[in-house]
């Protein structure tokens, strides 16, 4: 598409609205307006164009400010309600110090739009321009009662530092990684930026959502706001509840259910361990005998577990740690000793088993040593004494409601 065929015939240049559906309500909160342009034959994305570094910014502002109108007026013409997103590249933004995007706002504005509907997508990879500047004009912009969105975030994963200066209102959060990378990698991300999002009071966007596993994973991951095909395609109307591709309030059921079937099958197996360990606990006979009642329990948990020790309230090792290697279980004297209070949570926990003498099971987590997913199950022995047992990778993977 040549952008001089573009910028010449306007009134060929049209915006799609794509809706942003909320958790909280299951409804549509707003849209994202993307630009189409008929070249004769039919509606082409206008991505290319905006994409496009040979394309002047100028053309982009033009085209961008003429999509912004139509949008503004048809929002006003049909008393449409919530969010309006809109896109700027960091290099559009600086083009006149960012006053036409202002000049049209304000605009509206006096008609009676409230510039607090309007959110600026700025993407992550467009911080290598000059980000103070960027930073200035978004704070600027801020002021008015325009929102910030972050778009594309975790493309790139070393701007946690410049996120967190600008302190955007929303993180748009590409879903498409959960099917590009492994999966273990991007929930490493999604917990870093759901942490992030958590830290500076940003909301998390999910977009790209193509299935019904992609929406899960977004609902699970504390996402807020969703977007993407699975729900509705960018379409020349504004959506509503009733339009989407599939019963938002159905599927948030769904995951409700699923959810609380896996916390109360993970609840029943913290019940059933503690009492097979009561039966056995009777036999507890002291910290002098302790390396022989860990060697009890091995056989106990020969299936489930591959690592097991004993700790004071301190977070001091009194027991040696018992190991299983090739199907046998080695005791290793010398971690005897070891001091694990540093690590996070492990007092908290102690505290916890101490004073409502109940086991816990740990959330997944990767071992330092094997660097296999694992979870710990920990119990009191006694109001000094407490036991930890690791589960290994294979009996949590053979059981869904250990592996979420
Ligand atoms: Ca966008």
């Amino acid at each position: 598409m040549d952008p001089l065929d573009v910028i010449g015939n306007l009134h060929n240049v049209k915006p799609v609205y794509q809706p942003i559906i909320s958790a909280i309500r299951q409804d549509v909160k707003g849209h994202e307006v993307l630009g189409r342009y008929h070249d004769g034959e039919a509606w082409q994305s206008l991505r290319s164009f905006f994409m496009h570094p040979d394309v002047p910014e100028e053309f982009k502002v033009e085209v961008d400010q003429h999509l912004l109108t139509v949008a503004l007026e048809k929002v006003m013409a049909e008393g449409v309600g919530g969010l309006l997103f809109i896109n700027r590249s960091a290099k559009e933004l600086m083009v006149n110090d960012g006053e036409d995007l202002l000049d049209t706002l304000l605009e509206f504005e006096e008609k009676g739009f409230d510039l607090s509907r309007i959110v600026i997508e700025v993407r992550e990879h467009d911080f290598d321009e000059d980000f103070e500047a960027l930073n200035h004009l978004l704070l600027y912009y801020k002021t008015f009662g325009i929102m910030i969105a972050v778009d594309h975030v975790g493309a790139k994963s070393s701007n946690i530092d410049r996120i967190r200066q600008l302190e955007p209102h929303i993180l748009k959060v590409d879903t498409m990684h959960i099917r590009n990378h492994d999966s273990q990698g991007f929930q490493d991300i999604m917990y870093s930026l759901s942490m992030l999002a958590n830290r500076i009071g940003a909301a998390m966007l999910f977009e790209t959502i193509e299935d019904d596993y992609q929406l899960y994973f977004a609902w699970k991951h504390g996402g807020r706001y969703y977007q993407g095909f699975y729900l509705a395609e960018p379409s020349f109307e504004f959506a509503t509840k009733d339009s989407l591709r599939v019963d938002a309030v159905e599927k948030v059921n769904q995951y409700i259910r699923r959810e609380k079937a896996l916390v109360e099958r993970r609840l029943r197996f913290v019940l059933s361990w503690e009492q097979r360990l009561k039966e056995r606990v009777l036999k507890w006979e002291g910290p002098k005998k302790v390396d022989q009642y860990l060697e009890r329990l091995t056989s106990e948990f020969n299936e489930e577990s591959f690592r097991m020790f004993i700790c004071d309230a301190d977070g001091i090792q009194v027991s040696s740690n018992f190991r299983k290697r090739q199907e046998e279980w080695e005791p290793e004297y010398n971690k005897k000793g070891s001091n694990w209070a540093f690590r996070p949570y492990f007092l908290e926990n102690v505290m916890q088993m101490k004073t409502w003498n109940k086991g816990l099971l740990s959330d997944i987590y990767s071992d330092i040593e094997t660097k296999e997913l694992i979870r710990t199950f920990s119990f009191p022995l006694t109001d000094q004494y407490f036991l930890f047992i690791d589960l290994n990778y294979s009996y949590i993977y053979e059981n869904e409601f250990l592996l979420m």
